[in-house]
């Protein structure tokens, strides 16, 4: 990717979407923009912007912002690296399908061949050593790809547990695994009520003996209560916890990230 100023995204353009399953979108992005796309970055987070509804590529390029009057900024949003293919420039990024009140979710339903967005990052990989005796993987939809992507970075050796939460059924599809890693599926239909089915299942779990790592993403009440299981119930040490809230029930992205930092300062 071509050197630019840290605000100035790339703009990527869509080659193709597929339904993985009926409340998740797989959008690949493909062509010269990708060229010097660091490689292994799967699970690392970026920022996408986003076009407003009708606005073309031209005019997104020349006038996109970041900050300044309301009207002028373009909503951005943070995403997940699932997959790059260095030889093909080609590079996925999988959307929870969750109605129309979000820009994100909007543009990735409506998304097809030439539609286009901004693109900022990749960060710093989420976990770049496996080092546990087992591990303990937790997802609901907006996490699968961090936690898939985590799933084929470990040892082909490594034990464990991971829960996917999944609104329906039809969610539930084929994942890759170490064989050692057991994969439970969780339905929590109503994504709008708050989920007990993570902390339910985890509490009630036997805990095995060792080192344990995680990588943990989904609701923020969802994470808090585990975080909280975690740390304070069974003593896992924070410093093998990849643990982290991606969205809220009833916030936009904007507003759940402002009350990370209050909640962290
Ligand atoms: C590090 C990180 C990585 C992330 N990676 C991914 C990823 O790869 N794929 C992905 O789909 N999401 C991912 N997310 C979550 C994503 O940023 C949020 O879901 C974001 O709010 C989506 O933006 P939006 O414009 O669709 O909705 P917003 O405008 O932010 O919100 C509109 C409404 O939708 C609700 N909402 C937001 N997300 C969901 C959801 N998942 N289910 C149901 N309702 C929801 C909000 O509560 C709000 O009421 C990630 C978040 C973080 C912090």
């Amino acid at each position: 990717m071509a050197k630019r100023p840290r605000s100035r995204p790339s703009f990527l353009t869509v080659q193709s979407t597929r339904y993985l399953s009926p409340n998740f979108i797989r959008v690949t992005f493909a062509g010269p923009e990708l060229e010097g796309f660091p490689k292994n970055h799967e699970g690392a987070n970026c920022k996408i912007v986003l076009p407003r509804d009708g606005e073309s590529r031209e005019t997104f390029e020349a006038h996109f912002a970041l900050d300044g009057p309301e009207e002028r900024v373009h909503p951005i949003r943070t995403y997940t690296v699932r997959s790059f293919r260095p030889d093909a420039l080609e590079l996925d990024i999988d959307f929870v399908a969750h109605g129309d009140e979000g820009p994100a979710t909007r543009w990735a339903q409506a998304a097809g061949p030439g539609s286009f967005l901004g693109f900022l990052g990749p960060s710093a990989p989420k976990i770049t050593e496996f080092y546990a005796d087992w591990y303990l993987l937790a997802a609901d939809l907006s996490a699968m790809p961090v936690v898939e992507a985590t799933l084929e970075a470990m040892p082909a050796d490594a034990r464990g547990v991971v829960l996917f939460e999944v609104p329906t059924e039809a969610d539930i599809r084929e994942i890759s695994a170490p064989a050692g890693v057991r994969i439970v599926w969780l339905l929590h239909p109503d994504t709008h009520s708050p989920s007990t089915a993570q902390v339910d299942f985890i509490s009630n779990m036997d805990w095995p003996d060792g080192v344990m790592q995680t990588c943990i993403a989904g609701e923020s009440s969802v994470i808090r209560a585990l975080r909280d299981h975690l740390h304070n119930v069974r003593g896992v040490p924070k410093k093998d916890t990849y643990i982290s809230g991606y969205w809220k029930i009833g916030l936009v992205e904007d507003e759940h990230q402002k009350m990370k930092r209050a909640e962290a300062a």
